[in-house]
């Protein structure tokens, strides 16, 4: 029997950020990724932007998210060796002098001059607006395909690319126990999938589908993100990605006819050029009710956890809770009440 401090269910971003989590405080972990299903992380946009909204709200937490972001990644781009982490900026051109005026408006009244500034961009000749705009320095997005690949193979003794078959689990106070493998703890890092795990599903899961197209943009110059309803990041070689749709039906990972139009739309708005799709994709954001993540232990069955919901804003989120659970498991340290699953338990039955 191989004997570990936890075991991880699931190696998409909130898994992957668990273990180096763990790995940093010197936990003995192992992996369960089954390659075969769908995840959100592969196809997510990847942006972390400090201010978001129609009505420039800044994002929750956002001096504590922001100030550990960059260390965290660049530190795992240090350790692997590759680049993922781009803090390339955002810029919010302004359509016109009423919208010029109604953000200028929201950046004094939510006090917003430590993250966003008026400023000219050279936005070239593929889009439609002037210049001049708000632009948040600290905002880019994370290559998540990239980041999860190179951590993949930096943990490659600790990933077993299998389906976790749930009911195959063990428990008592000791701890756990699955197949050949025992452990302290179990921290399930399922996503979208959580919202049918056995032991998690009783928690207010509220997914949100989304998609986003890559493609060709004629003379494509800007190099950081242009958001005007609807988010264009560069790729470099002229290639975009634009996104991303939010939707509560059809919870599945299939591209649709729909999602597809509306993103052409709103790209035609931005830019002045056409959006040349070449490939689309699509996924279910792991989103929760009140929209704050789900993070802690079950109420009875005490070393089974959990840390998922982490919605829209996963690239911001997870390295701040993954730290803190990490330092829960090891130390006993407290979860942010508004992330424990504490706030939950009375809808266990
Ligand atoms: C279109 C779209 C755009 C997005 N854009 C952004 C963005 O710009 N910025 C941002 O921060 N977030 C964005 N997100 C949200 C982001 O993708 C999520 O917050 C985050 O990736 C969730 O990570 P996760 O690890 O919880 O889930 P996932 O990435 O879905 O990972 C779950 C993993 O668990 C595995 N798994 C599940 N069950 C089992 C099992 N029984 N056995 C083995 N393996 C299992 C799956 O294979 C998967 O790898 C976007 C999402 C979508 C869909």
């Amino acid at each position: 029997m191989k004997k570990l401090d936890v075991i991880i269910v699931g190696g998409g971003l909130a898994g992957t950020v668990l273990a180096w989590h763990l790995r940093e405080l010197d936990q003995s972990f192992l992996i369960f990724d089954n390659p075969e299903r769908p995840s959100s992380s592969r196809v997510a946009g990847g942006l972390f932007n400090p201010v978001t909204g129609k009505y420039l709200a800044k994002t929750w937490l956002v001096e504590e998210l922001f100030e550990y972001l960059t260390p965290f990644y660049n530190n795992i781009e240090n350790q692997t060796g590759s680049s993922f982490f781009h803090k390339i900026g955002l810029h919010r051109p302004f359509s016109g002098q009423a919208h010029k005026e109604s953000a200028l408006a929201q950046l004094d009244k939510h006090d917003l001059k430590d993250w966003v500034s008026v400023e000219n961009k050279d936005l070239g000749k593929a889009f439609a607006s002037e210049g001049e705009g708000l632009f948040s320095e600290n905002a880019g997005y994370l290559d998540l395909p990239v980041f999860l690949d190179a951590s993949k193979a930096f943990f490659m003794n600790q990933i077993r690319e299998e389906e976790f078959q749930i009911k195959e689990l063990l428990w008592d106070e000791a701890g756990v126990q699955y197949k050949d493998v025992s452990a302290s703890k179990i921290i399930f890092c399922d996503g979208w999938a959580g919202t049918g795990n056995a032991y998690f599903s009783w928690l207010p899961f509220n997914p949100v589908k989304g998609e986003t197209l890559v493609g060709k943009v004629q003379d494509y110059e800007a190099n950081f993100i242009v958001n005007q309803g609807k988010w264009i990041i560069p790729l470099g070689e002229g290639r975009a990605r634009l996104g991303a749709t939010y939707s509560w039906h059809e919870l599945d990972f299939l591209p649709s006819e729909k999602a597809r139009l509306d993103l052409l739309e709103a790209g035609s708005k931005i830019l002045q050029v056409p959006f040349q799709v070449e490939e689309q994709h699509a996924g279910v954001r792991p989103a929760t009710k009140d929209r704050r993540p789900f993070v802690g232990f079950h109420p009875v069955h005490k070393n089974l956890g959990i840390f998922n919901g982490l919605g829209a804003k996963g690239v911001s989120l997870a390295p701040y809770f993954g730290r803190q659970l990490a330092r829960k498991i090891v130390y006993g340290e407290v979860i942010q009440p508004e992330a424990n699953i504490e706030r939950f338990y009375t809808l266990y039955s």
